[in-house]
């Protein structure tokens, strides 16, 4: 089944069409600077990285582009938009009353909806999309696939904040958890790889990019994640802070004179790997190129993501009274031999040994600790896309 797999920020829209048979991405691209001047980068597979620039007041003529080129006679890959199946949307928040992807209906738009308070930057844009999609190719199955679902399965003990209920109760502050397409995909695959039994397996996953989150996973289902109410909770990321006294937010707000919106923009845009690099870099290759060189703010601001790695893995332990393995992915899980290294060294106490040069691999499913190490670490690459493609096509599949 082709599958147009969409994924709208507020400005942005990525997208790519995906075989769920074969698993073979035909094309694939992004629209930036939708409401602004609007610029389309379009590649289909084998073929030339083609850039068109062109109005994009809104994601419906985003998404018209991308359909236009999909079947372009003479570098589109499709001979008509009738072979597109379905389209499957990464969405960010389906609050508490949504658990698993799904067909998108109206009820489900207005969950969406209700959620925009809880997402505010993502469920609008992902909405337009959805509604871009609905407009441009009507009667084709539209699938929400949620960055939240795959977290519904926590406990309420992990799930709640320690604050007055009633705040639960009237506006349902509580943990969500986020890159959940993500994390079910990686412990999937870990317990196949490894040939875990998935009834009876602990896994932790590390999905460390820009946006970086940890889960705890048992018999295949979430028990504990990182990330909160919104993603800015837990580790340390490029620019969200991660965990953090919440007195800090009243004490800097009056001593620099700023609202709580802007000292939450700061924690969100400003803080992690940038901020504790005196603004260096978000991005983890200049930082380690940079401590290379010997410079002590890339050098903390490392030592400070790792660290907070470290701590959270030994919480889950904790959390599942034991680990049978712990699975690295995301932009830096996959790549980055050195954070892997600090971290698993640090975790010689649960019987783990790191094979250095097993560590050196990269973008491939790897075991990297010892054969003798008493719980297994590997390299499992993520694919948020094709995830999404694959629960599109099975609930596609099923309602037929
Ligand atoms: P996003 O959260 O935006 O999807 P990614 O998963 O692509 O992010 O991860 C981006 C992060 O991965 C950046 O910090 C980047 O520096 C890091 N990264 C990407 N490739 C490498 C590499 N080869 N070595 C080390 N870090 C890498």
């Amino acid at each position: 089944m082709n599958v147009l797999v969409v994924n709208c920020g507020s400005s942005s829209l990525k997208f790519q069409l995906i075989n769920s048979e074969t698993e073979a991405v035909a094309a694939k691209g992004l629209c930036e600077r939708i409401g602004l001047d609007g610029r389309l980068v379009y590649q289909p597979t084998g073929g030339e990285k083609e850039v068109t620039e062109a109005a994009m007041p809104t994601h419906t003529e985003a998404i018209k582009m991308v359909l236009d080129a999909l079947v372009n006679p003479k570098t589109g890959v499709l001979k008509s938009l009738d072979e597109v199946e379905a389209i499957g949307h990464r969405v960010l928040h389906g609050g508490a009353k949504i658990s698993d992807s799904c067909i998108i209906n109206d009820e489900v738009i207005s969950v969406i909806e209700e959620c925009c308070d809880l997402g505010p930057l993502h469920n609008p844009a992902n909405l337009m999309g959805i509604r871009a999609c609905m407009e441009l190719m009507p009667g084709k199955p539209n699938v929400a696939v949620f960055d939240t679902a795959f977290h519904q399965t926590m406990p309420e003990k992990a799930y709640m904040y320690a604050i007055p209920y009633k705040y639960y109760d009237k506006y349902k502050v509580r943990k969500y958890g986020f890159h959940g397409t993500s994390h079910r995909f990686v412990s999937k695959e870990t317990i196949k790889f490894l040939g875990l039994d998935p009834e009876n397996s602990k896994v932790i996953v590390a999905h460390l990019g820009n946006g970086s989150s940890i889960s705890a996973v048992v018999n295949g289902k979430c028990v504990d994640t990182s990330m909160g109410l919104t993603p800015l909770e837990g580790l340390v990321m490029g620019t969200r802070s991660g965990d953090l006294d919440p007195a800090v937010l009243e004490y800097i707000c009056n001593k620099e004179n700023i609202s709580v919106s802007e000292m939450v923009r700061i924690l969100n845009k400003e803080s992690g790997l940038l901020g504790l690099s005196q603004g260096l870099s978000s991005d983890f290759r200049d930082l380690s190129e940079a401590m290379e060189n010997g410079n002590p703010d890339a050098k903390r601001a490392i030592d400070c993501l790792c660290y907070r790695i470290i701590k959270y893995i030994g919480s889950y332990v904790a959390a599942m009274n034991g680990v049978d393995a712990i699975a690295f992915t995301g932009g830096i899980g996959e790549n980055a031999a050195l954070v892997r290294k600090t971290v698993v060294d640090n975790l010689s106490y649960l019987g783990i040994t790191l094979d250095e040069e097993a560590n050196k691999a990269r973008g491939e499913d790897k075991v990297i600790s010892t054969p003798d190490s008493k719980v297994t670490v590997a390299v499992i690459p993520t694919n948020e896309e094709l995830a999404i493609c694959q629960e599109t096509a099975e609930l596609v599949k099923n309602q037929k």
